[in-house]
């Protein structure tokens, strides 16, 4: 074999035994994760209760992720889990480190130009987290700082509602909580299901809270390649499966029932819309 062969055979060997995701110019996820076993996701690891550290297991886990295993264990194969941010979630499916996005990722139809999206599995809308008694009503954060995450559709929204704020965009939430604390900004946006999470694990919860004050709706969808159909019509039929037999809203209630410290409503269903 001469030098370039034997380069080729070392990185076909590379990428058969190190379980990496399907390179990005290939057009079939599905049969590509069934042949190597595995399913590697692009989640958050600091976002409860979607993606984040649990202490005990020192694993990744949350609401996210039991999507993520449900469609694992559909496909008999393992699950490899790699963190991602709001802004590199993208990138990182397009460049084929991760197969499948689980990540509290909003489906619209600006980011449907560059990737597909299933059915939407969460349904969420975007608030603020504030020092108590602060703030009633939108006009109250006129003018003022407002923390959010690079890359999301928080920071879009929330500088179209507010455009006489100043948004500071931190890489994640709860870096962003911080300055709350620290009182650098006036305010945290984003969905309000993250904002209770991040309230219900902050020591000094007492001192904040999330007004009834909304700025947008976020459908979360599960991110893939862009016109990968077979595993876009699999991840859908699965999740359509799953409303049916309960397991959605067995896994809802897991992460946001009446005993769990954020408990929302489920005021959605998994339906076939687009
Ligand atoms: N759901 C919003 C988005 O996709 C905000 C949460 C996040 O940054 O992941 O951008």
């Amino acid at each position: 074999m001469n030098k370039l062969g034997s380069l080729f055979a070392a990185l076909a060997l590379m990428m058969l035994t190190t379980g990496s995701a399907l390179a990005a110019d290939t057009a079939d996820t599905l049969a590509a994760v069934k042949a190597k076993g595995v399913l590697v996701a692009g989640v958050k690891d600091s976002t409860p209760p979607f993606g984040y550290i649990d202490e005990a297991s020192r694993k990744i886990v949350g609401y996210d992720i039991d999507f993520i295993n449900a469609l694992a264990k559909r496909l008999g194969v393992q699950v490899e889990l790699k963190p991602v941010t709001s802004a590199s979630r993208m990138p990182q499916l397009q460049e084929g480190h991760i197969d499948i996005i689980a990540a509290t990722m909003t489906k619209n139809p600006e980011r449907a130009k560059v990737i597909d999206f299933s059915h939407a599995y969460f349904i969420t809308g975007q608030k603020f987290i504030t020092k108590k008694g602060t703030i009633t009503s939108l006009q109250d954060l006129e003018g003022k700082r407002i923390g959010t995450a690079k890359g999301s559709t928080s920071e879009q929204n929330v500088a179209k509602a507010i455009p006489t704020a100043t948004v500071l965009s931190f890489d994640d939430y709860p870096q962003a909580f911080l300055a709350l604390q620290q009182g650098k900004v006036a305010a945290v946006t984003t969905d309000e299901a993250i904002l209770a999470g991040i309230l219900a694990k902050s020591p000094n919860k007492d001192k904040f809270e999330i007004p009834h004050v909304q700025i947008s709706e976020e459908p979360y969808g599960l991110g893939m390649r862009k016109g990968d159909t077979n595993f876009v019509a699999f991840v859908n039929q699965a999740l359509l499966e799953m409303e049916q037999n309960g397991e959605a809203k067995a896994i809802f209630e897991k992460w946001f029932g009446p005993t769990t410290p954020y408990s929302l409503e489920r005021t959605f269903t998994i339906t076939a819309v687009k």
